[in-house]
């Protein structure tokens, strides 16, 4: 199901379409990936870093008392927001720099929107002792100041931008340019399932021990795997990792979540945005339609390759949530389990509220907790005041 007929394609989505210099950067990068990504000795040490300095295996937690509030299957939460840094986002990181030191990189950039995924590549490029620069919309960087005071202290310097609509869009936008300028010492370390091949292939398969992981915790605790697995969904990362063990188990039930406002899966049209084909948000103009959600993770008008092809080929459903049943989410989360989740996971557990009910008791739902919440803490704050 999730077989790339063509290197770099789901179906008629993913390619690569970009200028010729950057293409040749592109191919360099995917030789290096698919020469490490089976090689022992790699493996072993992405290993050592996912258990030593991120804390994997993180648990698969039986929900209780939120399974008796909201009545039906039982909810598990795969617990990525214990993750060091707080979300599934350091597992591609740490993937991914590990290939940049194989490959000779010195200097480091990303792009970011809340913030989460710059956190976590400051932090692996101060443990790696690398050069990192992190693109960030002038927009983001003053709704998540926090996270870019955090990027300063772990030594990244943090880049602001002011073209567009200053936020995720317009940061990826300027890490390609250095890219293409750069591309001699400097390795783009992605932070979502988007963007041209290899990018949507390598940070899958970075993300996918989620799955891995909890496929094996779910077998072991109840015997049998879980009916429905569901994520957010932003540019597509903890999703897909989230569902890649699942997508040969045709029993399992996989379910994306987006923001009403940013209904990218459920809304979108093929186009092609920063490189690739996907299922795009576009204005009359054809143009990337402005997104507005509460969760700056989930502010992307694009979605990854991988899960336009699951949308349009039926594997995978993907939904939308309002802005209140999320913050209704994000609240009885916090109060039944002590578990203050980030917003944009609250996204799936919004959805999990409306789905748990019309199943049966013995059924089992795997919310993929995508991060933690201390960082939404004041916005939410801010929200419930008015
Ligand atoms: C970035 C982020 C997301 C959205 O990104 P995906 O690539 O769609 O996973 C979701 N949850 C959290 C906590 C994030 O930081």
């Amino acid at each position: 199901m999730s077989e790339e007929l063509q290197e770099g394609y789901f179906g008629e989505f993913g390619g690569s379409f970009v200028p010729p210099d950057l293409q040749e950067v592109l191919n360099y990068l995917s030789a290096q990936f698919y020469k490490y990504k089976d090689d022992a000795e790699f493996i072993e040490e992405f290993h050592y870093y996912l258990r030593e300095y991120v804390g994997r295996e993180n648990p698969l937690t039986f929900a209780e008392r939120l399974t008796d509030a909201w009545g039906g299957a039982k909810i598990y939460l795969k617990r990525e927001d214990l993750n060091h840094t707080g979300a599934h986002k350091i597992n591609n990181v740490i993937g991914q720099i590990l290939l940049a030191k194989r490959m000779g990189a010195k200097r480091v950039i990303a792009e970011t929107g809340a913030g989460q995924h710059g956190v976590a590549t400051a932090t692996a490029c101060a443990m790696f002792n690398m050069d990192c620069f992190i693109y960030m919309g002038a927009e983001d960087m003053q709704r998540q100041s926090l996270n870019v005071f955090r990027m300063e202290l772990l030594g990244a310097k943090v880049v602001p931008v002011t073209k567009g609509q200053a936020r995720l869009k317009d940061a990826v936008d300027e890490a390609l340019g250095d890219l293409v300028q750069n591309y001699k010492n400097t390795f783009y370390l992605l932070g979502s399932a988007v963007g041209p091949h290899p990018f949507p292939t390598m940070v899958k398969h970075f993300q996918s021990v989620v799955s891995e992981e909890s496929k094996r915790q779910i077998l072991e605790k109840e015997g049998k795997l879980p009916d429905a697995v569901l994520a957010c969904v932003g540019g597509g990362s903890n999703a897909i990792g989230a569902f890649a063990h699942y997508l040969d188990e045709p029993s399992v039930r996989l379910i994306g979540v987006e923001p009403d406002k940013a209904p990218t899966l459920t809304e979108g049209v093929p186009g092609t945005i920063h490189g690739f084909k996907c299922l795009v948000l576009l204005d009359e103009e054809g143009n990337p339609k402005p997104t507005y959600s509460i969760a700056a993770g989930l502010d992307y008008p694009g979605i990854g390759p991988e899960h336009s092809h699951l949308k349009v080929s039926g594997r995978a459903d993907y939904v939308t949530v309002t802005n209140e049943e999320v913050l209704a989410a994000f609240q009885e989360l916090s109060h039944t389990e002590g578990i203050i989740p980030a917003l944009e996971s609250a996204h799936a557990l919004a959805y999990a509220k409306k789905l748990a009910p019309t199943m049966g008791k013995e059924q089992i739902i795997i919310v993929n907790l995508s991060g933690r919440g201390d960082k939404d803490v004041e916005q939410v704050f801010e929200m419930l005041k008015k």
